[in-house]
């Protein structure tokens, strides 16, 4: 059956992804030839259909930064104060590949074991110096692991050891400029004149911006696919509550350069939020503005008349979630997402599919319902830019996870998300757990891209966009699968 005929067939019904099959259509191209090319909101789009959820263990600068050069989007979680948000977010807007933005510093009052300890922990062997120690302050040395023994100078001041500024390479930002952007093709020639391991780039005042490194120049990979803005720097999301307190975020986030903005609430269609948004986009008429979450298509049209640029929807499906369990509201994943879009579609507003998403399969069932772009929890938190330290149980690579309305979370500030911080009594709808560490994004990601591409491919459509026609124009088939056939379609009756 087409969309339309099957959704109104199962009127009624909550269907979660795995409830329904797409049925494979004529193919004449290869799976190569496939683009995942997706407009996110009315006007950004991006190579890849991906976006982190903004959780506080799935979305910091790091990984926003590798998703973004991946050709996703990274939403950064809003479980810290506004400007330490923001700082995260410029931390995104900075960043320049193969030019290190948050270089490991030290101060010349801190001690050669301080020195030590950091090539201990993280390897570097030549640390620049400023004056406070502070990764962009004055820059007033730099300490390679030539200048000490730290056998021999133990407890000794840096600044004793350290080579002090008319020593070293040292670039001027305005000397790097080639075409109105900061060239790594300049810092690469300045240092090799220069002689030198590391250029440490500063400002017009002195202040340390960037470094730079000869072994990273050597490694340094080309990402074609990157999601930039129109200053050819990374795009970046950011997520804020919907109360009165949103708006000093909003503008700190507005300052350090926030592309998207995500209003993130559970139940995203409610008085605070249709009046937030409104005021939001007059204010800032430029600023994608996600609404969200919602699950039916009547909240999606609201949202979009009060200046919603995508819609996200998802309601008690996360891999963390409970909110269905305690709370008895959300709806089954495929039905929500094919409503919502279906709406959406008529004003030519995106959507985004969000939470459930376990396998590839997901995706591609999310993108063939309508979706415009899938965000997912689980599935990047078990990534090595996901804040947090892998542990390592029974021999297993483990990362931890957890849902925003976890115990813990609520206690971060999670509760926001919620509007439960006024609660004395608070039922959590969330859990804390781990998931299985899963490398580095820049090799998970190409992964999950790939398999999105196959099963593409086996639909029939070149593209996210064509599939979507397909989808309008009925040319999707879509059947619901028996109990049967989903066991028929995992792995089985091996010995
Ligand atoms: P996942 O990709 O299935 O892990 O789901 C991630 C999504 O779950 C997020 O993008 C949020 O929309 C949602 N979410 C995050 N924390 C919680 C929670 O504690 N309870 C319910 N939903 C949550």
């Amino acid at each position: 059956m087409d969309a339309a005929a099957f959704f109104s067939l199962f009127q009624g019904y909550s269907l979660a992804y795995d409830d329904l099959i797409l049925l494979p259509s004529y193919v004449d191209f290869g799976v190569g030839d496939v683009s995942l090319n997706t407009k996110v909101t009315r006007s950004l789009s991006l190579a890849l259909p991906f976006m982190s959820s903004p959780m506080d263990t799935v979305t910091e600068s790091k990984l926003a930064i590798a998703l973004a050069l991946e050709g996703g989007l990274g939403v950064i979680h809003y479980n810290f104060p506004p400007d330490r948000q923001a700082e995260e977010v410029a931390k995104v807007k900075r960043y320049k590949n193969g030019f290190i933005t948050e270089p490991y510093t030290l101060s010349p009052m801190q001690t050669i074991d301080d020195a030590a300890a950091l090539n201990e922990k993280h390897g570097y062997t030549t640390i620049p110096i400023t004056h406070d120690g502070s990764p962009h302050g004055q820059l007033v040395g730099l300490l390679t692991k030539f200048d000490y023994s730290h056998r021999l100078h133990k407890g000794r001041k840096i600044h004793e050891r350290m080579r002090a500024l008319g020593e070293i390479p040292v670039a001027r930002h305005d000397e790097l400029i080639e075409n109105n952007e900061l060239s790594l093709h300049l810092a690469n020639l300045m240092l090799l004149e220069k002689r030198g391991i590391v250029l440490p780039v500063i400002d017009a005042q002195g202040n340390l911006e960037y470094l730079v490194t000869r072994t990273d120049l050597e490694k340094r990979e080309a990402y074609p696919f990157a999601s930039l803005d129109a200053k050819k720097q990374l795009l970046v999301g950011a997520a804020v509550e919907t109360h009165p307190t949103a708006r000093e975020r909003i503008r700190k986030l507005v300052q350090a350069g926030v592309d998207v903005l995500v209003f993130d609430t559970s139940q995203g269609y409610s008085l605070f939020e249709l009046n937030l948004l409104q005021e939001t986009k007059e204010q800032y008429p430029h600023l994608q503005l996600v609404a969200g979450n919602v699950v039916t298509a009547e909240a999606a049209e609201k949202l979009i008349a009060a200046g919603a640029d995508a819609v996200r929807v998802g309601m008690g499906i996360g891999s963390i979630c409970t909110t269905q369990e305690v709370c008895a509201a959300g709806r089954g994943q495929a039905t929500a997402v094919y409503a919502c879009a279906a709406t959406s579609a008529q004003y030519g507003v995106p959507v985004i599919a969000d939470g459930g998403i376990s396998k590839i399969s997901h995706i591609t069932t999310a993108l063939g319902l309508g979706a415009a772009c899938v965000m997912m929890g689980s599935l990047f938190a078990c990534t090595d830019e996901a804040p947090g330290e892998m542990v390592l149980e029974d021999g297993v690579q483990l990362k931890k996870y957890r849902g925003m309305a976890s115990p813990e979370a609520l206690a971060a500030g999670g509760a926001k998300r919620y509007s439960l911080e006024k609660e004395r009594v608070r039922v959590p709808e969330g859990v804390a757990g781990k998931v299985l560490s899963r490398g580095s994004i820049h090799s998970w990601v190409p992964l999950l891209a790939a398999g999105v591409r196959q099963g593409l491919q086996k639909l029939g459509a070149r593209s996210v966009t064509t599939l979507q026609q397909a989808l309008t124009s009925g040319a999707i088939g879509i059947e619901r699968r028996s109990e049967g056939a989903k066991r028929e379609g995992g792995v089985h009756d091996l010995y």
